[in-house]
């Protein structure tokens, strides 16, 4: 079942979601060779403590970490470790927070230094692919409206778009109704609402899409061992249109890029 939200509820879901923003925004300056990620996983849960939130990860399932941290041939549920990130290295940083009764949820794909010119392909197509999917988060869509939009993109570009892990539904649970696949066929799936809330992630390999769980019972990686992006927002719907809970504003502050990618989904409410 869908819990459609009301507007204080979104406001309420808006903190959640911009607590994790800020996280990853103090996360981008931290990123880059030599650092571990359980240094990162340290701040993140700090961070996120300090300033009134719970790491939502932790405990969730029985993970270890504050933060899913997964570099390279890794998809998601990377364990942070004490292995230093090397230049080139692709870092995808899966955040979560409990505040207020809701959590937030979103990640983001980081360069590591320099990082080779088809490694950044990967990271620009997974990002543009999730603003494909949110266009398509519109009153009176479907999901699979939402799913078909990522597949088609990313696999145009010859990636590979992960079938085992999907996005999610998203309120006073982590993961609620409807699942929200990066594959599927329009116009299926169910209906879009006014006050439904989405974490849209699409999961992309730069070969194939087929991926494998490891023993530890979280980490996942590409079969093929070739790199990976996920990149994740919180979207709900208001006045039939997509409107951005998450925000990459504070990553985008930390390194210095100037991007407009999100003036279409936002919306003071
Ligand atoms: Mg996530
Ligand atoms: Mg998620």
């Amino acid at each position: 079942m869908i819990h459609l939200k009301t507007l204080p509820e979104l406001k309420l879901m808006r903190e959640s979601a911009q607590l994790v923003s800020r996280t990853l925004g103090l996360l981008a300056k931290e990123i880059k060779p030599g650092v571990t990620t359980n240094h990162l996983d340290r701040l993140g849960g700090e961070f996120i403590r300090d300033n009134g939130g719970e790491p939502a990860f932790l405990g969730m399932y029985g993970f270890p970490k504050n933060l899913c941290i997964s570099p390279n041939a890794e998809v998601v549920h990377g364990i942070p470790n004490d292995t230093p990130l090397v230049e080139g290295d692709v870092l995808s940083v899966d955040c979560g927070v409990y505040m207020n009764g809701f959590y937030g949820d979103h990640a983001y794909s980081f360069e590591v230094g320099e990082v080779a010119p088809e490694t950044k392909k990967l990271l620009k197509i997974t990002k543009e692919s999730l603003y494909k999917g949110i266009e398509q988060c519109v009153r009176g869509k479907r999901i699979g409206d939402i799913s078909y939009a990522i597949q088609e993109y990313c696999e145009k570009h010859g990636y590979g778009v992960v079938r085992e892990l999907v996005g999610h539904g998203l309120g006073r649970k982590m993961h609620e109704d409807p699942q929200v696949p990066n594959y599927g066929r329009k116009g299926s799936g169910k209906v879009i609402k006014d006050g439904i809330v989405l974490a849209i992630e699409p999961m992309i390999n730069m070969g194939t899409e087929k991926v494998k769980f490891h023993s530890d019972g979280w980490t996942v990686t590409t079969l093929d061992m070739k790199p990976s992006a996920h990149f994740e927002h919180d979207v709900c719907v208001i006045g039939g249109k997509p409107v951005l809970l998450s925000t990459y504003k504070f990553i985008y502050e930390s390194l210095g890029i100037v991007s407009d990618e999100e003036d279409p989904f936002t919306m003071d409410f």
